[in-house]
C-alpha cells in the first residue's frame, strides 16, 4: 500500500497513442445520499453541517440491542429512481449485512442490499457535447447507508498516516445512500471520459428533477467511483465486443464533474503506459488527487473480497406491491433532456445558446427568472454571461451566488424600461452581490439612474456644442455621423448615465 506522500509518479503515454491500440471501458458507481427528513434505519435527523455527534441514537450507532426499522420515504425515492431509469422494481427483496471494520461504522457492517436489489437492469441515455446520444446500461440500483466520518488533525496529507490523532462524527451515519452501478460501458472510445462526466451530470440532473438529493458533489451528496480497463483493439471494429475485458482499477470520490472527465482520462494514459510496456494492471482501489491531477495506488482489491453477506434478520424484505409502484411511476418527471428542449423552443434559444446554458446549470435560475417577469433573452444573457463569469471566479455555483431570479428580473424590467443602461446594468448587479439590496435599492443607493429629463440632458447638451465649435459646425453642414463625438463628450461628462437615445435627438434638434 502506497500513501500519496511516497506514492512514485507514474509513466504517462499520449491519450491519442493509447486510443489507437487500445479500447477503454468504463464501469461507474454513483452513490446519491437522499435528502429524506431522516436517516434510513431511525429517526435520527440528516441536516448537513451538524455539530458532529449530534443526530445519532442507538439504532445508527450499533447499540446492542437496538432495531432498525427501514425509513418508507427512502424506499419510495428508490423506486422512483430505479423507475426514472428505466429499471424493473423488484418485487421482494432482503436487505443483507456487509461485513466489515472500520471506524466511521460503528455497526462493524453496512445495512445495504446485495443480491436483491431494489432496481435492475435499466439505462440512461446520455446527451454528449455534440449532441449525439450514448445509451448508459444500467446494471442496478440498490439502498445502502452512509458511514460516519473520520477526521485526521496533524499531519500534512488528511490521510490517518502522519497524523496525531482522529476524530469521527457519526452523523452521517445511516444516512440513505442509492447506489446506482452501470454495466461495463464499451464502445465509447476516445470519448469515454466525455461519457463519464455527461453520464454523472445526465444522472445529476435526473436525480434534481426527482427531488430525491441535493446532488452536491461538493459537500459529497453525490459521489462517483470511476472503473476503469482497456482492452486491445480489434483489427476488425465489429468484432470489439468479443475481446475480453481487461483488468479494472477503481477511483474513488471523484467530487466534481470535472474531475471524473479528468480522472478516466488519466487512467487511461496510465493503463496505456504500463500495458506497453509489459506490466500488467493490478485490481485496486486508487485515489483522484485534485491538485497533482493524478491518480495514485490505494488498496488492492479483489472481485473476491469477503465481505461475508448475509441476510439482515433485523428488517423486513422490502416489498413493493404493483399499485404502489404505478402510483409512483405517475409522479416521475418530465425527463431532463425533453424539458431542456420543450424549454429551448419556448425560449427561441439556439442550440450554443441553450448548451451554454445547461453548462452554467443555468437552466432553472433562468426559468425561474423568466417566471419572475424577464423576457428569456435578458435572463439568458445575464445568468450565463456576467454571472456565470462572477459564479466562475469565486469557485461557487450559479445557484449559491448572493442574487435571486427576482433580482435579474427586477435588473432586466429597470433595462428594459431605460432607466439603466447595459453598463450601469453591471454595476447594479455588482452592488447586489455586494450586499447592497435589490437593484432598484442599489440604483438609488448609488444614484446610478440614467439621466432622461429634458433640463439636465439640454443643458450638457449645450455644453458640449460650446466645447466642440468645429464638431457643431460639421453637425450643421449636414455630417450627421460627427454627432457621435458630441453625444461622447455629454455621456463623459454624465459618467455614462445619460440616456443615449435622447441625447443624440437633442444634439441634432439644436444643430439643424
Ligand atoms: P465493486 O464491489 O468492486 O465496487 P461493483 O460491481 O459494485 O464492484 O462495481 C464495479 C463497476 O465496474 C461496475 O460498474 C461494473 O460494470 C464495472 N466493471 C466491471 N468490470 C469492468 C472492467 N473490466 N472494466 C471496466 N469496468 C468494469
Ligand atoms: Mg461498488
Ligand atoms: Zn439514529
Amino acid at each position: 500500500m502506497t500513501t500519496h506522500a511516497n506514492a512514485r509518479v507514474e509513466d504517462v503515454l499520449d491519450y491519442d497513442e493509447v486510443l489507437e491500440q487500445f479500447d477503454p471501458v468504463l464501469g461507474l458507481e454513483v452513490h446519491v445520499e437522499l435528502s429524506t427528513r431522516t436517516k434510513m434505519f431511525c429517526g435520527c435527523g440528516t441536516a448537513f453541517g451538524a455539530e458532529p455527534n449530534t443526530q445519532v441514537c442507538p439504532v445508527c450507532l450499533g447499540l446492542p440491542g437496538a432495531l432498525p426499522v427501514v425509513n418508507a420515504s427512502a424506499v419510495e425515492s428508490a423506486i422512483r429512481i430505479g423507475l426514472a431509469l428505466h429499471c424493473d422494481i423488484t418485487p421482494w427483496g432482503r436487505f443483507a449485512r456487509k461485513n466489515y471494520f472500520y471506524p466511521d461504522m460503528p455497526k462493524n457492517f453496512q445495512t445495504s442490499q446485495y443480491d436483491e436489489p431494489i432496481a435492475t437492469n435499466g439505462y440512461l441515455d446520455v446527451e454528449l457535447d455534440d449532441g449525439s446520444t450514448y445509451r448508459v446500461q444500467i446494471e442496478r440500483a440498490h439502498m445502502e447507508e452512509d458511514t460516519g466520518k473520520s477526521l485526521h488533525v496533524g499531519g500534512s496529507t488528511g490521510r490517518i498516516h502522519g497524523a496525531d490523532y482522529s476524530l469521527v462524527d457519526y452523523n452521517r451515519a445511516g444516512i440513505p445512500l442509492i447506489e446506482i452501478v452501470t454495466k461495463p460501458l464499451a464502445g465509447t472510445g476516445e470519448r469515454a471520459p466525455e461519457v463519464a462526466r455527461a453520464y454523472v451530470a445526465a444522472l445529476r440532473d435526473l436525480l434534481r428533477a426527482l427531488d430525491v438529493s441535493d446532488v452536491r458533489m461538493e459537500q459529497g451528496s453525490l459521489r462517483c467511483d470511476a472503473n476503469v480497463s482497456l482492452r486491445p483493439k480489434a483489427q476488425d471494429p465489429s468484432a470489439q465486443d468479443s475481446v475480453p475485458l481487461g483488468t479494472r482499477t477503481e477511483t474513488k470520490n471523484v467530487n466534481s464533474l470535472r474531475s471524473v472527465e479528468r480522472a478516466v482520462r488519466y487512467e487511461i494514459t496510465r493503463q496505456g503506459a504500463r500495458l506497453l510496456a509489459g506490466e500488467r494492471i493490478v485490481q485496486e482501489t486508487r485515489h483522484w488527487q485534485e491538485n497533482d491531477g493524478v491518480t495514485t495506488s490505494g488498496r488492492e482489491k479483489s472481485d473476491a473480497e469477503d465481505y461475508r453477506y448475509f441476510p439482515e434478520p433485523d428488517l423486513v424484505p422490502v416489498a413493493p406491491d404493483a399499485d404502489w409502484v404505478e402510483r409512483l411511476r405517475g409522479t416521475l418527471p418530465e425527463p431532463p433532456a425533453e424539458r431542456r428542449k420543450r424549454l429551448q423552443q419556448d425560449w427561441g434559444f439556439t442550440d450554443l445558446e441553450m448548451r451554454d446554458l445547461v453548462n452554467a446549470s443555468a437552466t432553472e435560475l433562468v426559468e425561474a427568472t423568466v417566471a419572475e417577469g424577464a423576457a428569456p433573452s435578458a435572463a439568458r444573457k445575464w445568468w450565463s454571461g456576467e454571472l456565470a463569469r462572477r459564479a466562475n471566479a469565486d469557485g461557487v455555483e450559479l445557484g449559491a451566488l448572493p442574487v435571486t431570479p427576482a433580482d435579474v428580473a427586477e435588473l432586466a424590467a429597470l433595462v428594459e424600461a431605460g432607466r439603466i443602461n447595459d453598463t450601469i446594468a453591471r454595476q447594479v448587479l455588482e452592488g447586489v452581490l455586494a450586499g447592497e439590496g435589490s437593484p432598484e435599492q442599489v440604483v438609488s443607493a448609488r444614484g446610478l439612474e440614467v439621466v432622461s429629463d429634458d433640463g439636465a440632458l439640454g443643458a450638457a447638451v449645450d455644453r458640449a456644442i460650446e466645447a466642440n465649435p468645429d464638431v457643431a459646425q460639421k453637425i450643421r453642414d449636414g455630417k450627421v455621423a460627427a454627432a457621435g463625438a458630441l453625444i461622447g463628450a455629454v455621456m463623459k461628462e454624465m459618467r455614462g448615465q445619460a440616456d443615449a437615445g435622447r441625447v443624440r435627438e437633442l444634439v441634432l434638434e439644436r444643430l439643424s
